[in-house]
């Protein structure tokens, strides 16, 4: 066999096989992909097209440019209250994708078992197995709106327990965690000695409350790995852009692997990167504005219509129960799919507790969010 046993046991991604049934239907509405409907704001495309004129077409430091890791610092600082050295405690990634990964592979030796959200983005498992390690699902409940509770992850943990993975504001359920919850995790982790990935991607789109960075809170700096990315929030997606900030001696052995592998993330990404944060913050609050809007147009909406649905808090993902209907997720998403042009992730895609909920991404502009309701609604009469 000439592929090898990891790359094999790795299954499809749920959510690109849906993608694939895209191309044989015209006329969608697609709630499919998880990413802005936006264009990247203006002022950072210019600073993109500038700098290719200045012919900034070279590779950066493996670490990424001095100056973003600065900007990305003082961020940090400012918004979280937390400090990170940019020359050893931060690290440029081509999107938080790279820098999980990274993460990860820093992290885990064989047979370490890695705590995950279940459902989750459907990238940790993967990785988390690639890496040797192995996953181990915590399920999320729909009674507790789909948030983590440290409870849920003591009873997942074993002399094996390595690596817990956050993700909050959550994909794809919408949910976060608070400050309360958020404190308990923390005395866990220290009691329970876990390292913690934080995956923060989100966490400028966030609806209710305020988002509180893992890091930020008592003796977790030492043990958090966060991860940040300009995809969401500056609707960047095809820049490919993140960070990893942490501990020196975990971000350091993510640079070893990073820099034989990646060497650097794209200068014009970076480039544009800093800009985003430098002057991008109008436009992402008008962003976020609108998804807010966008996310009370949905949950009303599913709920009219009689799908039962938890409020997100944040991200741009709501997750509704279709158990009522009797179809399996995927059932319900390819029927719904091909009879009435309507695309949504089935639940299982993020783990086994998806199971009898869909993903429905609401970047998409109001009208088409209106002109989908009523389809779905037709969907469901005739089950
Ligand atoms: N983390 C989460 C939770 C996501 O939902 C996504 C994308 O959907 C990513 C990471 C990947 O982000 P990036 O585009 O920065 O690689």
């Amino acid at each position: 066999m000439r592929i090898s046993r990891r790359a094999r046991d790795i299954r499809p991604s749920g959510i690109r096989r849906f993608f694939d049934l895209l191309t044989k239907v015209t006329d969608i509405i697609s709630f499919g992909v998880g990413e802005p409907d936006f264009t990247t704001p203006w002022c950072i495309r210019e600073a993109g097209i500038k700098a290719l004129e200045k012919g900034y077409t070279m590779y950066t430091s493996n670490k990424g440019l001095p100056e973003l890791r600065e900007e990305i610092s003082r961020y940090l600082e400012d918004k979280y209250g937390i400090s990170y050295d940019p020359e050893n405690e931060i690290l440029i990634t081509v999107g938080v994708s790279e820098a999980f990964d990274l993460a990860i592979r820093a992290l885990v030796d064989e047979e370490d078992e890695v705590l995950i959200q279940d459902p989750s983005y459907v990238s940790y498992r993967p990785c988390t197995i690639l890496s040797g390690g192995k996953p181990v699902p915590i399920p999320l409940k729909e009674e507790r709106d789909f948030s983590i509770t440290a409870e849920d992850i003591e009873k997942k943990i074993s002399s094996k327990t390595k690596v817990l993975i956050l993700n909050y504001p959550h994909n794809p359920t919408g949910s976060t965690i608070y400050k309360e919850e958020l404190l308990k995790i923390a005395e866990l982790a220290e009691r329970r000695d876990l390292i913690v990935i934080s995956d923060e991607i989100y966490s400028r789109l966030i609806y209710e409350g305020e988002h509180i960075s893992f890091p930020s809170l008592p003796g977790m700096k030492g043990r958090t790995v966060l991860l940040g990315g300009f995809s969401k929030a500056y609707a960047m997606t095809g820049w490919r852009i993140g960070f990893a900030a942490g501990p020196e001696e975990i971000i350091q052995a993510m640079l070893r692997i990073h820099q034989y592998t990646m060497l650097c993330a794209p200068i014009i990404s970076q480039i544009s990167a800093l800009e985003a944060l430098r002057n991008g913050e109008e436009e992402v609050s008008e962003m976020v504005e609108e998804y807010d809007r966008r996310r009370k147009l949905i949950t009303q909406g599913l709920r009219e219509i009689g799908l039962k649905c938890v409020e997100p808090k944040g991200a741009f993902y709501i997750f509704p129960s279709i158990k009522e209907t009797g179809l399996s997720s995927e059932e319900f998403s390819e029927r719904l799919l091909l009879e009435e042009k309507v695309l949504v992730v089935p639940g299982n895609a993020f783990g086994e507790n998806g199971e009898g909920y869909v993903r429905i991404c609401y970047a998409l502009p109001r009208e088409k969010i209106e002109e989908a309701l009523p389809r779905i609604e037709r969907f469901l009469k005739k089950l």
